[in-house]
């Protein structure tokens, strides 16, 4: 599959038909053990349900064609799959140096459950390469980036950082959350590992609760393997299959989401209402070119600053009805959701903080123009 196009290995990378039936779609393995042919004949290497499930195995191939990727692993959760990785990689005393935006649950893993295991983190801002430099020290194992990042939609060079982290011996981690596969393929810029939440575009029906990691070659694989089954965190059969099946359409729907964000990017920053649009795709944002030349759309995430403060983005936030209140991103619907007080309560009063006058839409591929619409109502509601 690796010499198909995206939109190809999507559909088929690790889907092909039951053998034994036909059946187009490659069927749910519900089943917690496999029938062994003496002890130790394990068929097709299948045991236990942790160790391995076909279609799990299904998922981690599509995921790992997806990316480029030599491997993949298929989790419980983004954060059970950012857990395995970290927990695989480092070791008391070792460093992760963290982009100043990322999803508030990243923050809270390392800074509440790994660093009482004596793993340190530091914030900085992850495009000044001079800051980078000077942040990184020896017990530096991983750089982590998210880029767009949530929920400011910062743009990193990931290439760039790349060259940064590696000449330093260190990691470079993608979480590739919000771009997805579809737009960017941090592997093919000189990432090393990526992580998912599969909850979002991979799933894309708000349906799935899943994460991934993707390697771009056989470092790292069997002790995050290890993690995999050793801990146990993994997507259980259904909700890999529902994953599967979601990432068949990213092609097309992360281009509907990208093209929605546009038009409702390019609305927001005509009106007063909006002192600030964050959207990559607006020329007038300052990852807009970095962005242009490493992502081939920009995504259906934007986040709205509203001119008359944190009172008017609570209940702008409150008052649309095709956006629906509610955390999460990434599926067919539109959501609205207010960081400081949701998605990003858990990094209050740090260097992460959100503004407080920040709204984040997760554009949907609903009709244009009735988003639009829903967004011009609730303006006027607020400003009434
Ligand atoms: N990474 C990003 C960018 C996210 O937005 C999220 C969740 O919102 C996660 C990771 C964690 O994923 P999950 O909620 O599937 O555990």
């Amino acid at each position: 599959m690796s010499d198909h196009a995206f939109a190809t290995r999507a559909i088929h990378a690790g889907q092909a038909p039951d053998p034994t039936t036909g059946s187009i779609i490659p069927p749910i393995h519900q089943a917690s053990t496999h029938v062994q042919d003496g002890i130790g004949g394990f068929r097709d290497g299948y045991e236990y349900n942790r160790a391995g499930n076909p279609t799990r195995s299904a998922l981690e191939t599509q995921l790992a064609a997806l990316e480029g990727g030599a491997h993949a692993l298929s989790f419980a959760s983004g954060l059970a799959a950012e857990d395995a990785l970290l927990r695989g990689i480092l070791k008391p005393g070792d460093h992760v140096l963290l982009g100043n935006d990322v999803y508030g649950g990243t923050y809270r893993l390392l800074t509440k459950v790994l660093a009482p295991w004596g793993i340190e983190t530091t914030t900085v801002e992850l495009s000044d390469a001079d800051e980078v430099a000077a942040a990184i020290r020896p017990e530096t194992k991983i750089v982590w980036v998210e880029t767009p990042s949530n929920p400011l939609l910062k743009i990193v060079d990931i290439a760039a950082l790349a060259g940064i982290a590696h000449d330093a011996g260190t990691v470079l981690v993608v979480d590739n959350t919000f771009a997805s596969p579809a737009l960017q393929q941090p592997l093919s810029l000189g990432a090393d590992l990526i992580v998912h939440s599969a909850t979002k575009y991979l799933g894309g029906h708000s349906d799935v609760l899943g994460g991934a990691v993707v390697f771009a070659d056989d470092r790292f694989y069997d002790q995050i393997k290890f993690q995999q089954f050793a801990v146990g965190a993994v997507s259980a059969p259904l909700d890999a299959w529902l994953t599967s099946r979601g990432i068949k359409t990213l092609a097309v729907r992360v281009r509907q989401h990208s093209e929605n964000a546009q038009a409702v990017a390019e609305w927001a920053a005509s009106r007063p209402e909006f002192e600030t649009v964050y959207y990559p795709g607006l020329a007038s944002h300052p990852g807009h070119e970095i962005a242009a030349a490493q992502m081939s759309g920009f995504g259906g995430m934007l986040s709205l600053a509203l001119s008359a403060g944190p009172d008017a983005a609570r209940a702008f936030a409150s008052s649309t009805s095709v956006f629906q209140l509610a955390e999460s991103l990434g599926g067919v619907e539109s959501l609205i959701s207010y960081p400081s007080d949701m998605t990003h309560a858990s990094v209050r009063g740090t260097a992460l903080a959100v503004p407080e006058n920040v709204v984040r839409l997760s554009v949907g591929i609903e009709d244009v123009a009735d988003l639009i619409a829903d967004l011009e109502q609730a303006l006027e509601k607020i400003t009434r």
